[in-house]
């Protein structure tokens, strides 16, 4: 998959664009106008993926393919979760072998993760993988969540039913029903859930690891 962002050139103020593919580096390019070197770094993050899918997903918005971005807002959570969870246990297993987890040890752990339950089951098992407690719980008890939650009034009895119910229910009309008829305030909104499901995950994440 191939990401873009549109950068600011530091020496002239010029708009610049930067690509890069899969979770490739991002291709050093030069400001079209002073021709100043311009490159970008990733953020640090548990899922440099993750980070990108959500880059990706509001300029689906913005390009108006609406369905589209509703589907890579939720990838992107998804691909935070596994990745968070598998952080987890590499985590572990480098604490007892002091060896970094291979792709055969990381596909072996895959299996613990839960496949179905579509946001709530994965929610959950990694919040209390991560913090020993469920999802609706941690969010109750972590300020920057509440502070996340309180744009969200609706969500105040449950916030994983809420994300599985706001942003998952629609990724699968789309992705098992064929539904391709989503409109823009759909999209920018199931963006804005999308960032903030990611937003409390890198709050669990920052508790554990100190990131
Ligand atoms: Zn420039």
């Amino acid at each position: 998959m191939k990401f873009n962002w549109e950068g600011t050139c530091e020496s002239c103020g010029c708009t610049v664009l930067l690509s890069a593919y899969g979770d490739g580096p991002w291709q050093d390019t030069s400001c079209p106008a002073c021709h100043c070197p311009v490159g970008l770094m990733d953020p640090l993050s548990v899922s440099v993926t993750t980070e990108r899918l959500l880059l990706r997903s509001k300029a689906e918005v913005n390009g108006g393919d609406y369905s589209l971005a509703i589907v890579i807002g939720a990838i992107a959570v998804e691909s935070f979760l596994t990745r968070l969870f598998l952080k987890l246990k590499g985590m572990t297993h480098y604490a007892t072998t002091f060896n970094l987890p291979s792709p055969v040890q990381e596909e072996d752990w895959e299996k613990e993760y839960p496949r179905s339950g579509g946001f709530t089951g994965p929610a959950d098992f990694v919040s209390k993988n991560i913090t020993g407690m469920p999802f609706d719980d941690f969010v109750r008890k972590n300020n920057l969540a509440m502070a996340i939650m309180a744009r969200f009034p609706a969500a105040q009895v449950s916030a994983k039913q809420y994300f599985q119910d706001e942003l998952f229910k629609l990724r699968n009309r789309i992705v098992h029903w064929g539904y391709v008829n989503s409109t823009e305030v759909e999209a920018l909104r199931c963006h804005d859930l999308a960032v903030s499901i990611v937003s409390i995950l890198r709050e669990m994440d920052k508790i554990k690891y100190g990131a």
